[in-house]
């Protein structure tokens, strides 16, 4: 696995596999790998001839009081996973390389954004796909691999990749959890002992949510439950639960459509985001 921080170097190394005909697989984080990033290396790895992984917290899509500075890292052991589980190539460019002194050309997005982490985080979405633009034009990626934990990120992206033709191949992949059904998130190592054994409720009330769906329950009843349920836990607070169309992310009256059980929740350090979605 070569590391590559040069962007010249890495477009580079593009152009030479471009010409080779080689297909390209990408899977863009932010580093602190897990099972979760590793489910999408792997994946990559079987679909491509060579996978490229990146590792950038990228600032532009942390709020001025969100978690940039507390963002978990550690390069030397994400090296090691990304090249024991697949990477081929692991690029780890800096910021100052990223949002080079001066270029001030920004992406905003203007659907899908105004509910969920969108409305509860605004300026984020512009930043992912701030970054997601240019990394796509480093990468030239055939295949770009995102987890469905962050169902909203890949709503945006698909829409990203469409206003923007971009020749890549969306691919959504399932949410990886732990065993007791919490789901795998670098910022999870910000909980405490108490919010960890905690933390799992927040799928098993995704769970129940889900059922009383099926039984028949209306949309408003779902989430009144989930949202009760949520207040019910001790350590931490809801920031949303919403139920809305899914990949579209509108306003929905019942369970006709495929539709996103989503919500956010704060604890001291961590703020987790889970979801299910029914098909
Ligand atoms: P992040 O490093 O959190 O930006 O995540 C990088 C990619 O990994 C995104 O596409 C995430 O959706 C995906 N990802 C994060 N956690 C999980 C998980 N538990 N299961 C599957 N994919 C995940």
């Amino acid at each position: 696995m070569k590391v590559i921080r040069n962007i010249n170097e890495m477009q580079q190394i593009v152009k030479d596999l471009k010409i080779q005909g080689k297909e390209i697989g990408f899977v863009p984080t932010m580093g602190f790998l897990h099972e979760g990033h590793i489910s999408l290396i792997e994946r990559a790895r079987n679909e491509n001839d060579l996978v490229v992984t990146s590792i950038f917290v990228n600032p532009l899509q942390f709020g001025p009081n969100e978690d940039f500075d507390q963002y978990p890292r550690d390069f030397e052991r994400d090296e090691r996973l990304a090249r024991e589980r697949g990477t081929d190539i692991l690029f780890y460019p800096s910021a100052e390389a990223m949002y080079p002194k001066g270029a001030g050309t920004v992406m905003k997005v203007t659907s899908r954004t105004d509910v969920l982490c969108g409305e509860k985080r605004p300026g984020h979405f512009d930043g992912v796909v701030t970054v997601l633009t240019k990394l796509f034009h480093i990468i030239q990626p055939d295949r770009a691999y995102f987890g469905l934990k962050d169902a909203q990120q890949v709503a945006v992206v698909d829409d990203l990749i469409r206003s923007y033709f971009f020749p890549v191949e969306l691919v959504a992949c399932p949410t990886v959890r732990e065993e007791d059904g919490l789901a795998k998130s670098s910022r999870n190592v910000n909980l405490s002992t108490e919010e960890r054994k905690a933390a799992p409720k927040l799928y098993e009330h995704l769970l129940s949510a889900r059922k009383l769906a099926e039984e028949g329950a209306d949309v408003e009843t779902v989430r009144s439950q989930l949202l009760s349920e949520l207040d019910q836990m001790a350590l931490g607070e809801t920031d949303y639960v919403q139920i809305l169309s899914y990949p579209g992310l509108e306003a929905v009256q019942t369970f006709d459509q495929p539709t996103i059980i989503a919500l956010a929740y704060r604890f001291q350090k961590a703020r987790l985001i889970d979801n299910i979605i029914i098909r």
